[in-house]
């Protein structure tokens, strides 16, 4: 038959089979039998019909809607995280937790719609909150760092391994 291939992730190992999803070549350890065929452990993770970074025009939506909602609701969050202690600790939970909630609207694909989206959804509230001091010039880098590390966990919690 054809020429034999080689294993995505064992480049050494010789394999006839192929992905039904991404149609890359997997050997026998590394297939995974699913109700729609053999697939990689990559696709045989994600839900049926899912691809990494994909989203059906719905669940872009409901990204944006939640997305929207966490940014509001972030506010008060915000507010209150700068007066605790472990304010950086905190924020990257927060970023994390928001970023997880847009993750599952999003029909758990991940993406970049989903990345953007969450990071944008955490960085807004704590802007909304530092407004007067960065309007000030007197913003406390502690709390710019807070920011950004909270909009990283956001985007880390999105990401599509
Ligand atoms: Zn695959
Ligand atoms: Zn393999």
């Amino acid at each position: 038959m054809s020429e034999p291939m080689h294993c995505y992730r064992h480049p050494k190992r010789e394999t006839r089979v192929s992905c039904a999803t991404c149609g890359r070549p997997i050997c026998t350890e590394c297939m995974v039998a699913t109700d729609v065929g053999i697939k990689c452990p990559d696709d045989a993770r994600l839900p049926r019909g899912a691809r990494a970074g994909v989203m059906k025009g719905n669940q872009v939506t409901r990204t944006i809607l939640v997305g929207l909602g966490v940014a509001l609701a972030g506010i008060p969050v915000a507010y209150v995280i700068f007066l605790l202690p472990f304010a950086l600790l905190i924020s990257a939970a927060a970023g994390y937790g928001a970023g997880t909630l847009i993750y599952r609207a999003g029909g758990r694909n991940g993406g970049p719609v989903a990345i953007a989206t969450s990071v944008l959804a955490t960085a807004v509230p704590f802007l909304v909150v530092l407004a007067p001091e960065l309007l000030a010039g007197a913003l406390n880098p502690i709390r710019l760092i807070a920011i950004v590390i909270a909009a990283i966990a956001a985007g880390v919690a999105n990401r599509q391994m």
